[in-house]
């Protein structure tokens, strides 16, 4: 049975986004390819130099604006069959002028998305002189923040997939391999549990473990290595996944299993603290003030966590200063690290959920640390 237009997904997300723009005394919102293109229209749309442009006016019709060889990917997404006013340019054309011209003469202020590439801003600049352009971020993150039953299913499927692969974590963390040759495996197996493609895993072993961010490199990892391994894809879906064990490769040194057990109530805590009502910041000073007690604070150099959905990394940020009430539907991620540069850190992380009765943790696999032995 077919959906009525008015009913369709896409139609409610932009009479939603049509709302914000009217709210936030803009024009007209422009969304180039993006996650924010996907959330509204459903189209996954590759960023590319030819101009794709969803045009949200703050009254009247939304048009999507995409390249004549592009219609039938367009017509083929969720958008295809919502009502949504699909206008094709062909190769010729100015599609900068046509996005122009379904704007009202009267325009003044447009807000555009936060991933929009710089040569379609100044593109846009040129085709509506005087028009002042704002920064369309915060408008679409609010569209964004809450998630909907559906994408915590979404987030929930990407969760146990990825716990899958911590689960086989002991097929290809040994002694004796690069952080690389881990890292392809994972890859692969991020794939095969259940992902369209890996987003990115990050072996840190030894004193790589002390770089949050390090991603891999030639080094050998060594029996009584303590190993960070952080990793994420997206789903079918367009949903991420991101969830950090830390490894021991044989015994670790006596001072690792120290901090790491400080580290395991620490982000216990923060995932403790979540429930609707309370701030972002206060989940990050929960997990803090225990690694702080114990004496780490100076180690743990980073916030405590970032919202997740469709990107790997939106809103909600969990850090001090941020004073935003958690609702129903926040998703982000409770990430705290210790690390002692020179010798070796360790971070353990789950994605978490805010329900009405506090949070649920869409990763499973144990916090305890898994020493593994051949
Ligand atoms: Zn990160
Ligand atoms: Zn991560
Ligand atoms: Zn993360």
């Amino acid at each position: 049975m077919a959906t009525r237009t008015s009913d369709h997904p896409v139609r409610s997300r932009l009479e939603h986004a049509r709302e914000a723009v009217a709210k936030a005394s803009v024009d007209a919102l422009l969304v180039t390819p993006s996650a924010d293109l996907r959330y509204l229209v459903g189209y996954d749309a590759t960023p590319l130099e030819r101009l794709t442009c969803l045009v949200v006016p703050a009254a009247g019709e939304p048009h999507l604006v995409v390249p004549r060889l592009e219609l039938p990917a367009a017509e083929a997404s969720p958008a295809g069959d919502s009502g949504l006013d699909v206008v094709p340019w062909d190769e010729t054309d100015d599609p900068y002028a046509l996005v122009a011209s379904l704007l009202a003469p009267s325009v003044g202020r447009v807000a555009l998305d936060d991933h929009m590439w710089a040569a379609k801003v100044l593109a846009f600049r040129d085709a509506m002189p005087g028009v002042a352009q704002l920064p369309g971020g915060e408008m679409l993150g609010a569209l964004r923040i809450r998630k909907s039953r559906d994408e915590v299913d979404a987030l929930r499927e990407a969760g146990r997939a990825i716990d899958r692969v911590h689960a086989r974590m002991g097929e290809w963390l040994r002694a004796g391999r690069t952080e690389r040759e881990v890292a392809r495996d994972i890859r692969d197996a991020i794939v095969a549990e259940g992902h369209v493609r890996a987003d990115f895993a990050i072996v840190g072993s030894g004193r790589n473990g002390a770089s949050p961010h390090h991603e891999v490199s030639d080094r050998v990892i060594e029996r009584g290595d303590p190993v960070v391994v952080d990793i994420g894809g997206t789903n079918l879906a367009g949903y991420c996944s991101d969830s950090t064990r830390t490894y021991a490769v044989g015994e670790p040194p006596a001072e690792f299993r120290e901090y790491y057990a400080v580290l395991q109530r620490a982000q216990a805590a923060g995932c403790a603290a979540v429930r609707p009502g309370v701030t972002a910041e206060s989940v990050d000073a929960a997990a803090r003030t225990v690694i702080t007690e114990a004496g780490y604070g100076d180690h743990f150099i980073h916030r405590t966590g970032h919202g997740i959905g469709l990107e790997t990394h939106e809103p909600p940020y969990l850090v001090a200063g941020n004073d935003l009430p958690l609702e129903v539907g926040m998703a982000f991620s409770v990430e705290p690290g210790i690390y002692l540069p020179g010798r070796h850190g360790a971070r353990i992380e789950d994605i978490v959920v805010v329900t009405d009765d506090g949070g649920e943790r869409l990763n499973q696999v144990t916090t305890d640390l898994v020493v593994l032995t051949e």
